[in-house]
């Protein structure tokens, strides 16, 4: 029996798991965890690719069900809430980096992502399958409707592709949005690495609460009209017109300004 309230829609499709699984190319020797196992669907697949795999799931029903059912051996479960787990604690040495898998509970997604992110150092990449919507905004570009707070953020970590959609069939029980697998790979270097992230990161929160606004008003709080001038970026734009380059100019201005004006 599925449970609403941890998002849990199973998959079922065969066809499905076997290209999610051939996008991951898992190598034996991978360190990988998979958030939210579920009964397993995508466990099993896995688990026979690789020498061993962590899974992270909150439903204690659920971690007892892949008890009995799979090898322990080669699988170490975690009874734990996702959006508080330290990820890094899998990681053994700097040498390794972790792959992230999941089927993700859609109702959880964005604040994940933003967990995730701030362990992005020990991360190789992330595959996941999300609401469709989702994923448009996490590859979105500038100048759509889809480019937002989480577009910048995650780009400005990441490379992030849409692999495939996934039609609402493909899960037991069906849901009501249709689905698609991203890809994240973070940067290699970081494209427009800011002075200050916590300033950029607060400025880009605060500039899309007003996203129909140009962002002289804003950025209010943040930079005056002749300063975003002075960062090269015309003050009547729109946030959506911003590109990632731009946010990361108006950050480190904000940035300058406020350390500039402290005593
Ligand atoms: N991977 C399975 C599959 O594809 O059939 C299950 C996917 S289901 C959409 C999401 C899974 O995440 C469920 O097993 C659910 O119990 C689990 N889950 C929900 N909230 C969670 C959280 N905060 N931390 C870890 N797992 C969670």
């Amino acid at each position: 029996q599925a449970r609403k309230r941890f998002g849990q829609n199973f998959l079922t499709d065969t066809g499905i798991i076997t290209q999610l699984v051939r996008s991951i190319a898992p190598a034996r020797n991978d360190l990988m965890v998979e958030i939210g196992p579920g009964q397993g669907a995508l466990t099993r697949p896995l688990m026979d690719e690789l020498d061993h795999l962590h899974a992270v799931e909150l439903d204690r029903d659920l971690i007892a069900l892949l008890q009995r059912t799979l090898t322990a051996r080669r699988l170490t479960l975690h009874q734990a809430d996702a959006l508080r787990f330290d990820f890094t604690t899998l990681v053994p040495d700097a040498q390794q980096r972790l792959r992230v898998v999941g089927n993700l509970p859609y109702n959880i997604s964005t604040p994940l992502m933003f967990h995730l992110i701030r362990q992005i150092d020990v991360i190789q990449d992330m595959h996941f399958m999300l609401q469709k919507e989702m994923v448009e905004r996490l590859v979105a570009t500038p100048g759509s409707s889809d480019w937002g707070r989480l577009s910048v953020m995650i780009q400005y970590h990441c490379q992030a592709d849409f692999l495939f959609l996934v039609p609402p069939e493909a899960f037991r029980p069906a849901p009501k949005v249709d689905s698609a697998i991203v890809r994240l790979t973070p940067h290699a270097t970081l494209p427009h690495p800011v002075a200050d992230y916590a300033v950029f990161a607060a400025l880009v929160g605060q500039v899309f609460t007003q996203r129909r606004k140009a962002i002289r008003n804003g950025l209010k709080s943040f930079l005056s009209p002749a300063e975003i001038e002075t960062a090269g970026i015309d003050p009547g734009l729109r946030p959506e017109q911003l590109s990632l380059a731009d946010f990361a100019a108006l950050g480190n201005a904000a940035a300058a300004r406020i350390n500039d004006t402290k005593p």
